[in-house]
């Protein structure tokens, strides 16, 4: 569908709607500069991730994960969000849209202003860290430091447990709260705008589904073909800041 025509079909999904809810994958932040580590040629493609079994099980797991996660620092710290972040922040300040599920670890719509508890985080968040055990949070910049002067994987002070970042990794297990309250927001809603995932991510991808076989409309901006693209009300292949701004009024 033309950019125009795509603009306006959704800006009328969005008019129909009492209660949205907004669904995002990697490719809403790809406009912020935080690449798509799954996609082909992503940095999965090429440094396997390390699953939550390695990291509890060796030492040297726990320190390339956090080589790893030291070293993208620069990058998730400078990241702004864009315009399709601001969009979907207008639309949950005008009422709109009553929560964000992402698939984001990258914290970019609370920085949207976006209030936190209107945001779902099915795979965690990079932007700090907390201990398997006690739960304690810590904050990135300290534990660089302190591993630049020690080389060794940072451990609670409180409780000398692992401490990681609040990511859900490979092999551990979907964080509970976050998928029920996704599931509930889900089935309330009468309108899923899927926004940068190409829903190929069980169980996380199943919201979407959900949403539509709920009876809701199903609407999909996605660079690429997704898993759902023949179920949907409305599928544009174009990059989102540009749609949905245009969509929702917002530069
Ligand atoms: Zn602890």
């Amino acid at each position: 569908m033309h950019t125009d025509r795509g603009v306006a079909a959704l800006a009328q999904l969005i008019a129909e709607s009492e209660r949205a809810v907004v669904f995002t994958g990697a490719g809403i932040s790809t406009e912020s500069g935080i690449p798509d580590f799954r996609s082909p040629g992503g940095v999965w493609t090429k440094m396997a991730p390390i699953d939550f079994e390695s990291f509890l099980a060796s030492e040297a797991a726990r320190r390339e994960t956090w080589r790893r996660r030291f070293a993208m620092e620069e990058m998730f710290r400078d990241a702004e969000p864009n315009r399709g972040h601001r969009a979907v922040e207008a639309l949950v300040r005008r009422g709109k849209v009553s929560a964000v599920i992402t698939q984001n670890i990258d914290g970019l719509h609370q920085a949207s202003g976006i209030p936190p508890e209107k945001v779902i985080e099915l795979h965690g968040n990079t932007t700090f860290a907390t201990c398997l055990d006690c739960g304690h949070r810590y904050e990135i910049d300290a534990l660089r430091i302190q591993f630049e002067a020690d080389g060794a994987a940072p451990r609670c002070i409180r409780c000398k447990g692992w401490v990681k970042t609040a990511t859900i990794s490979f092999g551990q297990s979907m964080p509970e709260e976050a998928m029920r309250r996704a599931q509930t927001e889900t089935l309330s809603a009468d309108l899923c705008i899927v926004l940068g995932s190409s829903l190929v991510v069980y169980p996380a991808a199943g919201f979407p589904e959900l949403a539509k076989r709920n009876g809701a409309t199903l609407a999909i901006v996605n660079r690429e073909e997704t898993g759902l693209d023949r179920f949907a009300d409305l599928v544009l292949h174009e990059g989102i800041g540009d749609i949905l701004g245009g969509a929702v009024g917002v530069n």
